[in-house]
C-alpha cells in the first residue's frame, strides 16, 4: 500500500497526531493508499513555514524572471510525469484514464502560461492632477495563500490557483480534498526538483473541519482560493471575512445548455452529452439544464436517448469506456436521492433513473445516465446542483423565454447556446448571467481565459491574465519632485 505524508517546509512529515486516513479506488473499492491526517497543529507549522518563505527566504528576494524560470522547469517536470500523475489521480477519483492523462498534461500548460506571465506584471505611472509629484502604481504579492480543492479534478483545480499565486510571488499551503490527496502530493514532490525553495509550497492533507477550517482562520493567511460546493464556500467566505482576507471562490453551478431549432442538431446532441455525461456529470460546469425549443423538443429527446443508450459504461481503466463510476460513496447516494426527489416532484424519467449493478460495474458505484423531461424550472431538480449524470430537460418557446428560464436560478457559472444565427448567439451570450458562455460547443476550458461564476457560483476568476491579479495588490507610491507644501496643516 502506498503511503503519503504532509509536505511542510520542504520536508515529508507525518501529522503531529500520527493518524492516517485511507484512500479507496472508486471502481474496485480497493484501499490503495494511506494518507497523513493533518490537524490544526500541522496547519500552524505549514503556515509558519510559508510565511517565513515569503518574508525571509530566497523566494522573497528572487526576481520575477527567476521565479518564472523555476515555474517553467516545474511545468516541464509535470509534463514528463503526466502519465504517472494521471494514473495516481485516476486511482483516487475513478475518472476515465483517457481523461486524466490529458488533464495532467493540461496542468503543465497552466504552469508554462503563468511562468511566462511572472515578469510581465507591470505597474504604471499615473498622470497626476497635482504639480511637483510623480505617482507610481506597482503590484505586490499578498503573502501566504491557502488553496483548498475538491475531488473531481484535484490537480487541475490546484494548478489553477498555485500557478498564478507563485508567479505573483506568493507562497502556498494546499489543502486537497480528503478523497483525492495523492496526485497533489506527487506534484508537490516535483517542486523541490524544480528549484522552489523550502516552504514555498506546502501540503496539509486531511478533512475540511480539521485542516480546511483552521487554515482559512489562520491570521497569517492573506488569501483563500477555494473550489468546492456553495455550502462549504459560504462558510469559508464567512471565516475569511473576519480578518478581511481576500478570497476567490469557485463554487457550484446549474448551467443551462440552450438549443434553438436552427442549430446543427447532431453537434448539439454531442454538446449535450459532453455537457452532462462527460466526467459522469461530476463537473462544476455541467450543462445540467437542457433548454430545448418546443419545435424540436420531442425529436431531439428521442435522438438523445438513442445516442446515450449506446454509451459504454464500466471500468474507467478501459480506454473504450465513456462513462465511469461516481467518485465517492456520499456522492453516489446524493445523486440517487436527487433522482427520487425529481420523480416525487413529477418530472418524467425517460432514461436511467437507477444505480447500475453487475460484475462490469465493480463494487457498484455507478448511476445510469439519467434524463428527466417535463421538468419545470422551479423544481429542485432544476435548481440544485446534483453533480452527477442527471439531465433535466425544460421546454422554451423563444429567445426571451429561454433567457428568462436560464437566468431564473441562483447559480451563474456557465451556459451553452446552440444556433446558426450569429445575432441570436451574441444576444443570448450578452443576456445570460454566467461567467462562461459557449456558443456551439460545451465544456471547453483553457489557461488563457478567465473562468468563474456570477451570482452564487462564486467570486473572482481563475485563468488568463485576470487570475494573476487575484494574487496581487496595488501599491500607490508618491514621489515629490518639486517641494511645494505651502501649508503643512492641510492636505497636500
Ligand atoms: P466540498 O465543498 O465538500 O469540499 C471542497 C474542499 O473544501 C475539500 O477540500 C473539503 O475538505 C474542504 N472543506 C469542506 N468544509 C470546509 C470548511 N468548513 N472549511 C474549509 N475547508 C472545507 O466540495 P466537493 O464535494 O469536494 O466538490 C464538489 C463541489 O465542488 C461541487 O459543488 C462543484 O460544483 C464544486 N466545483 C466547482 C468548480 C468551479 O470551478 N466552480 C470546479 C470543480 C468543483
Amino acid at each position: 500500500m502506498q503511503e503519503y505524508r504532509l509536505l511542510i517546509d520542504g520536508q515529508w512529515v507525518e501529522s503531529t497526531s500520527g493518524q492516517w486516513f485511507e484512500s479507496e479506488e472508486p471502481f474496485s473499492g480497493h484501499v490503495w493508499a494511506r494518507v497523513a491526517r493533518g490537524n490544526a497543529e500541522d496547519v500552524e507549522r505549514a503556515v509558519e513555514a510559508a510565511h517565513r518563505a515569503f518574508t525571509e527566504g530566497p523566494w522573497a528576494s528572487m526576481t520575477a524572471t527567476e521565479r518564472g524560470a523555476i515555474l517553467r522547469k516545474l511545468a516541464g517536470l509535470i509534463e514528463e510525469n503526466a502519465e504517472k500523475i494521471g494514473r495516481v489521480e485516476q486511482r483516487d477519483n475513478g475518472k476515465l484514464i483517457t481523461e486524466v492523462a490529458g488533464q495532467a498534461r493540461g496542468v503543465a500548460q497552466w504552469f508554462y502560461y503563468y511562468a511566462g506571465l511572472a515578469d510581465k506584471v507591470m505597474g504604471h505611472v499615473v498622470p497626476m492632477p497635482k504639480p511637483g509629484v510623480v505617482n507610481l502604481v506597482k503590484y505586490e504579492p499578498l503573502g501566504v495563500v491557502a488553496a483548498i480543492t475538491p475531488w473531481n479534478s484535484p490537480l487541475s483545480l490546484t494548478a489553477w490557483k498555485v500557478a498564478p499565486a507563485l508567479a505573483a510571488g506568493n507562497t502556498v499551503v494546499i489543502k486537497p480534498s480528503e478523497f483525492t490527496s495523492a496526485s497533489i502530493l506527487e506534484f508537490a514532490g516535483l517542486c523541490d526538483e524544480a528549484g522552489l525553495p523550502p516552504g514555498v509550497v506546502n501540503v496539509v492533507t486531511g478533512f475540511g473541519a480539521e485542516v480546511g477550517a483552521p487554515l482559512v482562520a489562520h491570521k497569517k493567511v492573506a488569501k483563500v482560493a477555494f473550489t468546492g460546493g456553495d455550502v462549504a464556500g459560504q462558510k469559508v467566505n464567512e471565516i475569511a471575512a473576519a480578518d478581511f482576507k481576500k478570497v476567490t471562490l469557485e463554487l457550484g453551478g446549474k448551467s443551462p445548455n440552450i438549443i434553438f431549432d436552427d442549430a446543427n442538431l447532431d453537434q448539439a446532441i454531442k454538446g449535450t452529452i459532453a455537457g452532462i455525461f462527460g466526467a459522469t456529470g461530476q463537473t462544476c460546469m455541467a450543462g445540467s439544464r437542457l433548454l430545448l425549443q418546443d419545435t424540436i423538443h420531442d425529436a431531439f429527446v428521442a435522438q438523445l436517448i438513442e445516442t446515450v443508450k449506446q454509451a459504454r459504461i464500466g471500468d474507467p481503466l478501459n480506454p473504450e469506456t465513456q462513462i465511469g463510476p461516481v467518485a465517492t460513496r456520499p456522492q453516489f447516494e446524493k445523486i440517487l436521492s436527487y433522482i427520487d426527489i425529481a420523480k416525487a416532484e413529477g418530472a418524467r424519467c425517460v432514461l436511467g433513473g437507477e444505480a447500475l449493478t453487475g460484475p462490469q460495474y465493480g463494487q457498484g458505484q455507478f448511476v445510469a445516465p439519467t434524463i428527466f423531461v417535463d421538468v419545470k424550472n422551479h423544481m429542485r431538480i432544476a435548481q440544485e446542483e446534483v453533480f452527477g449524470p442527471v439531465l433535466s430537460v425544460i421546454r422554451f418557446t423563444d429567445e426571451d423565454d429561454a433567457v428568462r428560464i436560464a437566468n431564473d436560478v441562483e447559480f451563474g457559472l456557465a451556459a451553452g447556446v446552440w444556433t446558426r444565427d450569429l445575432d441570436r448567439a451574441m444576444s443570448v451570450a450578452d443576456r445570460v448571467q454566467a461567467g462562461t458562455v459557449w456558443v456551439n460547443n460545451y465544456r471547453a476550458t483553457s489557461f488563457a481565459t478567465p473562468f468563474g461564476g456570477f451570482k452564487r457560483s462564486g467570486i473572482g476568476r481563475e485563468g488568463g491574465t485576470e487570475a494573476i491579479k487575484e494574487y496581487l495588490q496595488p501599491k500607490s507610491i508618491w514621489i515629490t519632485t518639486k517641494p511645494n507644501r505651502a501649508n503643512p496643516f492641510v492636505l497636500g
